[in-house]
């Protein structure tokens, strides 16, 4: 579904990565693994269409779309939930959850869409009408998470979705997290939490310094020494 072809990518004259080259197939689960700064979200990004690529090549769907924009990606079926949620603190969460669904795909469809993920969702299903900002930081992740399915995506990224949570609402999310992956959804997951996430991942990149030293099935990472020392601290 996607491949991204060494790929360079920064931001003004700094360049963060180097000849990244990943795929994701349909119904996958894939994960990048890497240390702060090593050039996750900058990865994200860049296949999102918010960063642009200095050189090589991403492919969506077969087709080349290097060169789109953020909001033709969006068009395309591919979302990013981006790190900090970013939600509309003003609005209401069903706002924000409609704010979601502008992609033309899913335009005529929201009403059905909102159904689906609120079941997804019930914890969202009574915030409905409160203004986002109002919610708890785990609430505010999973009205995010339900944004970014607002749009009936392709391919659906997250950008660390358990940052900045308690313990106890971390698990909250990945339990969301893991019923999304059952219903067959194609996902490219960046997160701290390495070892929760390479047991729902397929396969899993390491990035350092914004270049993959590692690439394989989530099981061998798990027993990859270098993982093991310098991700899982064991
Ligand atoms: P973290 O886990 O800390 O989010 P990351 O692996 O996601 O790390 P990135 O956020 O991709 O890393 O950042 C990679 C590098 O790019 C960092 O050195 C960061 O300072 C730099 N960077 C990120 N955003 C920008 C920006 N808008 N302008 C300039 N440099 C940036």
């Amino acid at each position: 579904m996607l491949t991204l072809e060494r790929v360079d990518a920064g931001y003004g004259a700094t360049s963060i990565l180097h000849a990244v080259s990943l795929d994701v197939r349909a119904g996958e689960v894939v994960t990048i693994v890497g240390a702060n700064g090593a050039g996750k979200t900058t990865t994200l990004r860049t296949i999102a269409g918010l960063v642009k690529p200095t050189r090589g090549r991403i492919l969506f769907e077969d087709e080349d779309v290097t060169r789109l924009s953020g909001h033709e990606m969006v068009e395309r079926g591919v979302t990013l939930i981006p790190e900090g949620r970013q939600l509309f603190p003003e609005m209401t969460v069903r706002e924000n959850l409609l704010m979601g669904a502008y992609r033309r795909a899913a335009r005529g469809r929201q009403a059905e869409t909102l159904a689906e993920v609120l079941d997804l969702f019930p914890r969202v299903r009574e915030r409905l009408d409160q203004n986002a900002g109002s919610l708890s930081g785990g609430e505010q992740q999973m009205v995010a998470i339900a944004r970014g399915m607002m749009a009936r995506p392709k391919l659906l990224m997250f950008d660390e979705p358990s940052l900045g949570l308690a313990p106890i609402v971390v698990a909250q999310v990945f339990a969301v997290v893991d019923r999304i992956v059952k219903t067959g959804a194609t996902v490219l997951i960046v997160e701290q939490n390495v070892f929760h996430t390479l047991q729902v991942a397929d396969r899993g990149y390491v990035l350092e310094n914004g270049e993959v030293v590692l690439a394989d099935a989530s099981a061998a990472l798990l027993d990859n020494d270098h993982v093991r020392r310098a991700y899982l601290g064991i």
